[in-house]
């Protein structure tokens, strides 16, 4: 079977009423016959059969044994480091989602967890910052915003090796296009936000657990914590992930096109897209993931500011937004968006400089992508030729 046939009929027929939706069961509490005795639900922060069939379907998508749904990304990257105590310390990939930066330097460390970041494409550097304390090998693979590749397979050997747990964020790649547990990690975790949900209408997190064990103590800490995913978001998380396969496909073949279009514009100085020959990770890329994602970013030749917000604030179909994976296109400007709080320097040095500029590619015909921004780039060139036959009249 297919996997995109294996996706559609994980989602079960409703066994009480032959519902071929999903039910949304919106109730806290579940009626039991005798104090104990009960269907299997007895509080919806516990179980839900909503959630259930949500929490199932993630578990089977990325063949692991538990998954668990959160009321967002952070909440589930949240629940795993609840495996750690005081004194652990976890290796990370140094292009972190910056919300996974503040709440590992500003919550977790205040307990006594140390994080060091290391460009986690490179194996050798993982291997030369684990210490006898690491616990948890954390990556982002592609990474956010330069879509940096690191290697799955090889990391996890380390992480046995040195008896440190693997997790994955597999937001950027999703189940389609990579699967970590497959490849020897842990655990995976994902921002449902982005391309599971996929309509940017949600703010959802789930993660799944590769062995039943560390399963079960996660679980214990999503009921421990109460930050669960509610009925009706589990519905729409459902909903997303029925047409994810369409849409991925969608988004990879219209975000190479798009990566090729810009790469020979004479704007442009860098197309980063690992779909492309001169992306420095294409060939691990391609033996990792069956597909190189909707995610583009690319650098300006006049790598300034103020040229790269006349692009991001004159496109008409890309939207100007923070996040990605929804249906409609968006573009953002790193350096004043998601990376505004990282000081210049530090910015720079890890390629986010202030020309660079965020695509994530929606379901919109690829021809029309790029007359927006073929439209948008004419625009600059007229501005400029203005700017400086007005200049030269008025010596
Ligand atoms: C958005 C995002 C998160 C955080 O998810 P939320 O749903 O916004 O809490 C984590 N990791 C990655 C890679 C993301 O893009």
């Amino acid at each position: 079977m297919s996997s995109a046939t294996e996706l559609i009929h994980s989602i079960p027929v409703d066994p009480l009423t032959g519902a071929v939706s999903v039910p949304i069961y919106q109730t806290s509490t579940f009626v039991q016959e005798a104090p104990g005795v009960n269907k299997g639900y007895d509080y919806s922060r516990s179980n839900n059969p909503t959630r259930a069939v949500l929490e199932q379907l993630i578990a089977k998508l990325e063949k692991g044994a538990t998954g668990l749904a959160f009321s967002s990304g952070l909440a589930a990257i949240d629940c795993v480091i609840k495996l750690l105590k005081t004194g652990d310390e976890i290796v990370a990939v140094d292009d972190i989602y910056g919300g996974a930066f503040r709440l590992f330097g500003s919550v977790y460390a205040q307990f006594g967890i140390k994080v060091t970041y290391v460009d986690t494409s490179d194996t050798q550097k993982i291997f030369d910052a684990i210490t006898d304390k690491t616990r948890l090998i954390w990556l982002e693979t592609p990474t956010n915003p330069t879509l940096k590749i690191s290697d799955i397979e090889a990391i996890a050997k380390i992480a046995k090796a040195s008896n440190c747990l693997l997790c994955v964020d597999n937001t950027f790649a999703t189940p389609v296009l990579q699967q970590p547990l497959a490849q020897g990690a842990d655990i995976v975790v994902h921002s449902a936000t982005k391309y599971l949900g996929g309509h940017s209408d949600l703010i959802a997190g789930l993660l799944v657990a590769k062995d039943p064990v560390i399963g079960a103590k996660l679980k214990f800490y999503q009921n421990a914590c109460g930050n669960i995913l509610a009925p009706f978001d589990s519905w729409l998380t459902i909903r997303g992930i029925e047409t994810l396969h369409l849409r991925i496909r969608q988004h990879c073949a219209t975000a190479l096109e798009v990566a090729q279009w810009l790469e020979q514009h004479p704007l442009i100085e860098k197309v980063y897209y690992p779909g492309l020959k001169t992306h420095p990770n294409h060939d691990l890329a391609k033996r990792q993931s069956k597909g190189f994602g909707g995610i583009i970013t690319f650098r300006l030749k006049e790598d300034t500011e103020a040229a790269a917000l006349e692009i991001v604030n004159n496109t008409s179909l890309f939207k100007l937004a923070e996040s990605l994976g929804g249906i409609k296109s968006l573009i953002s400007h790193p350096m004043n968006m998601t990376h505004k709080s990282i000081p210049a320097e530090i910015r720079r040095a890890a390629g986010v400089t202030d020309s660079l500029i965020r695509l994530s590619i929606g379901l919109e015909d690829a021809e029309d992508l790029i007359q927006d921004l073929e439209t948008t780039f004419a625009q600059i060139g007229k501005t400029k030729e203005k700017k400086k036959a007005f200049a030269e009249a008025s010596l």
